[in-house]
């Protein structure tokens, strides 16, 4: 079940406020403009602006203009953004409400305005240049309990922060704002900006800081127009390299995961980025007048959806409805911000664990919301492919709550034909499937067929770097216990056991499809090996829809290739034997017989083997699962009743 189903879900909500105000002017700002601004006030407290702003605000929607009826104070764009982040609340739920101006703090009664709002939220970030802070004002954050900070700053000496001051008393004041952050415990972001006034001086700062908790430092390329300015050279670029990449190990407490450095150095090198963004899925990005916008960083508009006008088609509020993931946006190709996180985190490249040591991702609550929309992402994917590779035009999309693993889903397309996809996480294991598939579906087996692309191709390969084989759905039902007696009905046991017999004599002798040999010990006198389907339990056996015993093996997940008579042991195990039923003993020796039909010599040679590797398979079984207490009772009583009628 989703978290919150009745509500677009995302994770930050990336709020601009009074966007046009800072107290900063660095060389690299990019959208803001802030020369024509000033944070400086008349009489009436309003805010200086340039005639730009009066035409910005007469193409805004009434609702909007009327916040500015009486004047431009600070108190006026804060009210607006209230009114904005009231009317999205309704709309959308939002894990970490991120605000940024220009320069929050500008705003001398932001600490009020955060504690009106905060306890709204998972998580408050604050995106800042650290300046203004006080340590009272960073005690009355801390004791909110969820506001972190996203800190601006380029390193650790004023020379490094050349392009954002040139004044080595405001360096100092930040760097001071930041040790106190790190005592208190805040967590903090730091956004840092390489130019060449500090890319090869990044070591100086990761020592400043590489014992700070709750810490990452996030280093960024110049990006836009400044570029031309102020960008590193190419002999920089290779110092940071060396530096990063040598003293990785030192540093990694307060550095990004290894694969966001490999990423960064790589768009340095070439000016290109060369990976799909998936960051509009996760961060709805608001401007300060309520206008919704389709990317946090190329602040690339939509079609006017504006909150408070009320021109936010509910359908498309968030990217998941219409985002076309992109990597040509003139914007994308050089762009990476500590957003990637979530990028990386989408194609498999980085674990929970790396992405939650952001400090404003580390949440139980928010991971889980962060892997509810990564499967939708992942999904719309396999939708994708299926369509264009496969030629299915897929109706519906349902994960099979039934497995185990979770790596199955069931496909309609829309002629209402039926699909099995499976998703499996490496290459290997992808092939040994297709290998035992197409082995046992060439030697007349019951199994699921491996449908190829119309590029012949018989698994594709998913965002996240997972891979799939779209199946055949088997049509038929898994074979059941007679509800009267509790038992498998004999035909029924006895077309089991044939068809299992079937399938190791077909598969007999080497290991054609490479698979992994069984996980415990073995009696050096088995002399039989074959496939091993290694999981025959009902829930994968099915009889055929008409009811002429015909048996299908699904989900060869698990299979090995081993001793044949492993598989003998784990069917009598897991259809014979249970804590409700006890023990089925006609079942059993059913089986047995049908299984070795007449073949004295091979039954007299594995029956006394099925006990051992029966017992050895559930030891396995409970030492490799985290099962609740009730299943793990199952298996100790399914362990007994082996001791004692096997
Ligand atoms: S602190 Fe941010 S908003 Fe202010 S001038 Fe610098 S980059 Fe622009
Ligand atoms: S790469 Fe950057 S500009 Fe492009 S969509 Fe992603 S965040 Fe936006």
């Amino acid at each position: 079940m989703k978290s919150e189903d009745v509500k677009v879900r995302t994770i930050y909500q990336d709020q601009r406020i009074a966007e046009e105000f800072c107290n900063f002017r660095c060389d690299y700002c990019e959208g803001f403009c802030p020369s024509g601004y000033s944070i400086a006030t008349d009489n009436e407290g309003n805010l200086k602006v340039p005639a730009e702003w009066h035409d910005k605000i007469h193409s805004l929607p009434d609702k909007v203009k009327v916040f500015f009826e009486q004047g431009r104070t600070m108190n006026q764009f804060y009210q607006l953004a209230n009114e904005v982040m009231k009317e999205t609340k309704k709309e959308v739920a939002t894990d970490i409400l991120k605000i940024s101006g220009g320069e929050v703090t500008t705003n001398g009664q932001l600490l009020e305005f955060v504690k009106s709002i905060h306890q709204q939220y998972s998580m408050i970030q604050i995106l800042t240049n650290g300046l203004n802070l006080t340590n009272d004002d960073l005690d009355q954050y801390k004791q909110m309990g969820n506001v972190t900070f996203q800190v601006s700053i380029d390193g650790a000496t004023a020379e490094s922060n050349y392009a954002k001051s040139h004044n080595a008393l405001v360096t100092k004041r930040v760097l001071d704002n930041l040790d106190y952050m790190i005592k208190k415990g805040l967590g903090v972001e730091i956004n840092c900006v390489l130019t060449k006034y500090n890319t090869d001086k990044f070591l100086e700062f990761l020592e400043r800081f590489k014992d700070a908790n709750d810490f990452m430092v996030v280093p960024r390329p110049v990006r836009g127009k400044p570029r031309e300015v102020i960008d590193f050279s190419t002999k920089q670029v290779l110092i940071f390299e060396q530096q990063v990449k040598e003293n990785f190990e030192r540093y990694k407490k307060i550095l990004p995961p290894k694969e966001y450095i490999d990423r960064l150095i790589e768009m340095m090198k070439t000016g290109k980025r060369n990976s799909y963004c998936y960051i509009p899925f996760f961060v709805l990005s608001i401007d300060g007048y309520g206008n919704f916008e389709q990317c946090p960083i190329g602040l690339m508009p939509r079609k006017r959806q504006n909150i408070i006008e009320g021109t936010v088609e509910k359908n498309e509020i968030l990217i998941h409805s219409n985002y076309q993931v992109i990597n040509n946006y003139q914007l994308c190709e050089y762009c990476i911000v500590q957003y990637e996180m979530l990028n990386l985190y989408v194609e498999g490249k980085i674990s929970k664990e790396e992405l939650r040591r952001m400090p404003s991702l580390n949440s139980d609550m928010t991971t889980m919301h962060i892997d509810e929309i990564k499967q939708d992402i992942i999904m719309k994917d396999l939708k994708k492919q299926l369509e264009g590779k496969y030629e299915i035009k897929i109706n519906q999309i349902e994960k099979n709550e039934e497995s185990t693993d979770g790596n199955v889903f069931i496909i309609t397309s829309n002629s209402n034909k039926k699909y099995v996809i499976k998703v499996y996480q490496t290459k290997e294991h992808t092939k040994e499937m297709i290998k035992v598939h197409s082995l046992l579906m060439s030697a007349g087996l019951n199994v699921p067929k491996i449908i190829s692309s119309k590029e012949n191709e018989e698994y594709g390969t998913l965002i996240n770097g997972n891979y799939f084989i779209v199946y055949s759905f088997i049509k038929g039902k898994q074979v059941d216990y007679d509800q009267k007696t509790s038992k498998l009905d004999s035909n029924i046991v006895k077309a089991i056991a044939k068809t299992l017999r079937g399938m190791h004599d077909i598969t007999n002798g080497e290991n054609k499809c490479h698979l992994p040999g069984i996980p415990f010990q073995n009696e050096n006198n088995i002399h039989r090996y074959s496939v091993l389907h290694f999981d025959m339990t009902r829930k994968n056996i099915f009889i055929t829809e008409n009811n002429d015993e015909k048996i299908s093996f699904i989900d060869f997940d698990d299979a090995k290739y081993g001793p044949s008579v492993c598989d003998v042991a784990i069917a009598l195990a897991n259809l014979f034997l249970s804590k409700t039923r006890g023990t089925d003993m006609d079942g059993i020796n059913q089986f047995i017989e049908e299984y070795y039909a007449g073949d004295k010599e091979l039954k007299s040679e594995e029956l006394p083997l099925i006990k051992t590797l029966a017992l050895q398979w559930v030891d396995y079984i409970l030492e490799g699962n985290d099962f609740d207490t009730s299943t793990t009772e199952s298996f100790v009583v399914r362990r007994k009743l082996i001791e004692k009628n096997l």
